[in-house]
């Protein structure tokens, strides 16, 4: 029997915002900033929508990573910016400026996301030390994408606790 109802993701890619260093394929290439924004459907028909999840993704391997809305709307100024300047409102000069000014924003929330609250913290510290030591050398030398900042440095201190090294025993 059909499930009359359920949820469905629209993706929009809304164009390159970054270049970085991928986590998981390691090329340095251009991100693509994109909206999933999710509905609500009724009989696979999208009805309602239900709000906006925001990722960035590297553009060689696909690899997503999730950004706060605040984030979010930071790199869309980017892009607002450069389309303005494609439309020649803006100089060249002041695009430079403008462009600038967000860079420093975002860096600086860069770096805001690797100091996670005190609760995080003893969360992630938690969640490691019931690892095994094999879980933490994987997580730590192999899996490091797939988590969040706090967890791979809860990850690291476990790993000196303990003593661990990644040569094979
Ligand atoms: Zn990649």
């Amino acid at each position: 029997m059909i499930q009359p109802i359920g949820f469905k993701n629209k993706p929009n890619i809304l164009g390159s915002v970054d270049k970085c260093e991928c986590p998981k394929c390691l090329n340095i290439s251009k991100w693509n900033l994109l909206e999933l924004e999710k509905y609500f459907t009724l009989f696979f028909i999208p009805i309602i929508p239900i709000g906006s999840n925001y990722r960035i993704m590297c553009e060689i391997c696909n690899h997503q990573e999730i950004l706060s809305k605040k984030h979010f709307i930071n790199y869309k100024k980017k892009l607002d910016i450069e389309w303005l300047f494609s439309e020649n409102e803006i100089t060249a000069q002041e695009r430079n400026l403008k462009i600038n000014e967000i860079n420093i924003i975002i860096e600086k929330a860069k770096i805001n996301k690797l100091n996670t609250s005190p609760e995080e913290r003893k969360e992630c510290k938690e969640l490691a030390s019931k690892k095994t030591d094999e879980e933490l050398l994987t997580i730590y030398f192999k899996e490091r994408y797939k988590y969040i900042p706090a967890m791979i440095t809860a990850v690291k201190s476990e790993i000196e606790k303990r003593n661990l090294t990644n040569e094979k025993k």
